[in-house]
């Protein structure tokens, strides 16, 4: 298959193929769109069963972040990039002074970050080559380091206005959510839940992430293969994309679908699938922008955790907006929100033109 007739190819501004044999990187960076500012989206690290799964997920996660910056109001257009081989090239600082290389070659077009797979520690070896980084050690009171807390603090509201639009309810007592992922992000979502008095299921492949959240607070562990179906009210998929599926969804039991994870469902059509089964979907990519308005606030310097803060409070504000908008309409929640950020990107085009 070719890249320009790829069918998550969107557009895309630039693909940047990297390969640096002497440290074993090879990455791909994707610039979907420039027209709000420079491209900005973190980095994965994974391993890929095929060069193919990874430009796919390259593709999808960065149209993904040129949606999410503009519905958060960001001074950002959307790139992401993904590093291959997690199981056989070793993340030494080598191979990460190579991508910082790579970013800088960029010359300021993409601003990357951690994702999966990378750490705020692994960002300082990026940032000896370049200046285009964010998501490094927080110095002082100034806004900045790991995104999660605040993804999850994003995360968290989230539900609490979804749980009050579809349930009714103001609390989130007594509520179980179902949190598939317990890494960075889901770690500190299901914190902020325990201490909402929610009721934990949760699922992770990773022992030793496992045990920590189940050693920090009360939960039921589910079996990964179940936890997409477990009993809850809540479902906060909080791991990797591609599950709401035609498959998957049928055998869903929340009500409520409302996670970090990007790019969640499989097909446009999924969520018109959700919509029929009067299930609630929170657009991953709006709820999910917690960690993008910090690393936004820390690149442009400046600025302060309050102010990150009060940033992050206005996600379950767009999220009640979609929720009407969905149940006046009748559409679904995930088509309201790439209309919305088209329009953003569309009005954004028009005053360069
Ligand atoms: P992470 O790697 O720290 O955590 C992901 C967790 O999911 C890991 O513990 C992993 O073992 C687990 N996992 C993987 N496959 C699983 C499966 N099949 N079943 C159960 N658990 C599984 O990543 P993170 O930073 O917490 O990010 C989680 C998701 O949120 C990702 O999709 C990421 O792109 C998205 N996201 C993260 C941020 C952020 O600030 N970190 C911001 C926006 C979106």
């Amino acid at each position: 298959m070719g890249v320009f007739d790829h069918p998550e190819f969107n557009g895309h501004e630039s693909l940047h193929f990297i390969n640096d044999p002497a440290s074993g990187l090879r990455a791909i960076i994707a610039v979907h769109s420039t027209v709000l500012g420079p491209a900005a989206g973190g980095c994965r690290r994974w391993s890929y069963a095929s060069d193919a799964e990874a430009l796919t997920d390259a593709l999808r996660l960065s149209r993904g972040m040129t949606y999410k910056n503009a519905i958060a109001e960001l001074p950002f257009g959307g790139g992401k990039s993904v590093i291959l081989g997690a199981d056989s090239a070793p993340k030494t600082p080598e191979l990460l002074t190579a991508f910082g290389r790579a970013v800088e070659s960029l010359d300021g077009k993409y601003i990357t970050a951690e994702d999966v797979g990378m750490s705020v520690d692994d960002m300082r070896h990026v940032q000896q080559e370049t200046k285009y980084v964010s998501g490094l050690p927080q110095s002082g009171d100034s806004a900045g380091g790991d995104p999660s807390p605040w993804t999850a603090l994003g995360v968290f509201l989230g539900i609490q206005a979804a749980v009050k639009v579809r349930l009714g309810e103001d609390s989130l007592k007594n509520l179980s959510v179902a949190v598939q992922g317990v890494g960075h992000v889901g770690a500190h979502l299901c914190q902020l839940l325990h201490e909402a008095g929610a009721k934990l299921f949760v699922a992770d492949v990773n022992r030793e992430n496992l045990d920590a959240v189940s050693n920090a607070m009360p939960v039921t562990i589910v079996p990964p293969a179940e936890i997409l179906y477990a009993d809850a009210d809540v479902l906060a998929p909080c791991a990797l994309g591609n599950i709401l599926t035609a498959a998957t969804i049928p055998q869903l039991k929340a009500s409520i679908i409302a996670g970090a994870a990007n790019n969640q469902l499989s097909t446009l059509a999924d969520g018109a699938r959700l919509s029929d089964r009067d299930i609630l979907y929170a657009p991953d990519y709006v709820i999910n922008a917690g960690g993008i308005i910090n690393v936004s606030h820390e690149y442009y310097g400046g600025s302060s955790d309050d102010r990150v803060r009060a940033d992050i409070e206005k996600i379950p504000l767009r999220l009640a907006t979609l929720f009407a908008e969905a149940k006046e309409t009748g559409r679904p929640t995930n088509e309201l929100a790439d209309e919305f950020a088209r329009r953003l990107i569309a009005a954004g085009q028009m005053k360069q033109d």
